[in-house]
């Protein structure tokens, strides 16, 4: 119990280990792509840039550049007019959405990479993206900025700020959106203002591109992942499947020397007692004696003959020697024998009528299959036993059900009582002797015959056993 658990946490451990490193590695290899695209597409943007200035020599700003200065010549103005150095905040407000606004809508550089990109094959939809650093308005005469955009400033108090304390400034760029990939920063002095900002583009499905070209690596890693988890699971199931079958054979040892040591002993005083003087001058006893040493023998025989043929069948596959019987005759025969052997004392109910037909059967075989049924509904029956007996025809098949009022059979052990050496839990302690063979017997049986059989049960009320044979 105690190694199983080790091996199960083990296994867990080891498998949660290895989901761990992938999600590591995939995590690693995506960063890797995403740099490698951001280096890419901003190459090609600068190329784009550098052929934009040669050509028409612009940086694609200059209209904007010049709507902005004439707008910061105006405002300049007015505070000149107005005697004041400061902006009201809903000044400020307007002038900063000016500025914003003739910077995204004046610009020619998105639609000349649009062009690039087309002329270089990239089919990618791109949306720009313009974010203001910094924007100060400058009096020109006196060289001092009046105004500076709002974040700007609270930025630069935060950098004097963490300077003073003697702390490294935060980074004051501002984080990337993951589709983003940033291009170029523009920066410049001009005659009424001071203006930093970016230019980035966005690929709505660059997640989709970097996706895409790991594809193959993340497959593999799943692939991995199931493999690895499947081949544990299979290889505990095989393990727990070998420590059963291994306590079934422990189980089937000790049953067996149990059944096989009952006639054995019987046999042995048997044996002392015939010695005795005493019973040597008594013919009666001498007969009684003999004739139970006979029947041990015979039991001791059948036992015998039992573990042989099981293990031959393992083997080879086992010869049916069909012949044709009246089927209401001969199931009326193996039960009389039955009631008159080891079914004494039960009450057997036949609920069949199978007129004339004859079924193509092996008779010992067939004989062995409803002996062992009704053996078990006699041995697992705690109270005087009932047994009904059905047989009727259905779909080419003749179906023959046994009904007891035993014990019963819990869920659990319905599904494995045809299995080999299997006993139901309750059989293993020595109330009820057997080596668990019988119904597996059962099941050979029926399957040879290319039918099957079935148990449906009710712990505590009875069980049904249904044979299923083709006509
Ligand atoms: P054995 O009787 O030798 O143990 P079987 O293969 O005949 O082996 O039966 C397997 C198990 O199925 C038994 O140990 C018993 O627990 C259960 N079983 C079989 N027949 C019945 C029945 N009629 N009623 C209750 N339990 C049964």
């Amino acid at each position: 119990m105690h190694k199983r658990n080790a091996i199960l946490l083990l296994g867990i451990f080891s498998i949660i280990i290895l989901i761990a490193a992938q999600i590591i590695i995939i995590k690693g290899v995506w960063r890797q792509k995403d740099e490698m695209l951001n280096l890419r597409y901003r190459l090609f943007c600068q190329d784009a840039i550098e052929l934009l200035a040669r050509q028409w020599s612009t940086d694609g700003f200059d209209t904007a550049r010049m709507i902005i200065g004439s707008k910061s010549k105006m405002v300049l103005k007015m505070m000149a007019e107005k005697k004041t150095d400061t902006l009201s905040a809903e000044e400020k407000k307007d002038l900063f959405d000016y500025v914003t606004l003739a910077l995204n809508k004046e610009e020619d550089l998105s639609a000349f990479l649009s062009r690039y990109f087309e002329s270089r094959g990239i089919d990618k939809d791109f949306t720009s993206r313009i974010v203001i650093n910094r924007f100060e308005l400058v009096d020109y005469d006196r060289r001092i900025p009046v105004y500076m955009s709002e974040e700007f400033a609270s930025r630069m108090l935060a950098r004097s700020d963490t300077a003073r304390r003697n702390t490294p400034p935060p980074d004051m760029r501002r984080q990337a959106r993951s589709n983003e990939i940033m291009i170029k920063r523009f920066g410049n002095e001009y005659n009424f203002y001071r203006l930093d900002f970016e230019f980035g583009i966005d690929f709505s499905d660059k997640q989709k591109m970097i996706l895409r070209e790991i594809a193959t690596s993340l497959g593999l890693s799943l692939f991995s992942i199931i493999l690895v988890v499947s081949l544990f699971i299979v290889t505990y199931k095989n393990l727990m499947e070998e420590k059963r079958l291994s306590n079934l054979k422990t189980d089937f040892i000790n049953n067996m020397t149990h059944e096989l040591k009952t006639p054995l002993s019987t046999i042995t005083v048997a044996g002392r007692t015939l010695e005795m003087p005493v019973i040597r001058t008594n013919e009666e006893k001498i007969l009684e004696t003999a004739k139970m040493i006979g029947k041990q023998s015979v039991h001791l025989n059948q036992l015998i003959n039992m573990i042989l043929e099981i293990s031959m069948w393992e083997r080879t596959q086992f010869q049916l020697e069909k012949k044709r019987v009246r089927i209401q005759d001969f199931l009326n025969e193996i039960i009389f024998s039955f009631k008159s052997g080891g079914g004494k004392g039960a009450v057997i109910e036949c609920k069949y009528d199978f007129g004339d037909l004859e079924v193509d059967l092996d008779p010992i075989y067939f004989t062995t299959m409803i002996n062992n049924l009704l053996s078990n509904a006699v041995k697992y029956c705690d109270t005087d036993p009932v047994i009904e007996i059905e047989g009727f025809i259905r779909d080419n098949n003749i179906i023959i059900s046994i009904a007891d009022n035993g014990i019963g059979i819990s869920k659990n052990d319905q599904k494995r009582v045809f299995d080999k050496f299997y006993r139901a839990s309750s059989g293993n302690i020595h109330k009820y002797k057997g080596l668990g063979l019988g119904l597996y017997y059962v099941r050979k049986i029926a399957e040879a015959h290319e039918g099957d059989v079935t148990v449906s049960s009710k712990p505590g009320k009875g069980s049904i056993f249904t044979i299923t044979l083709p006509l």
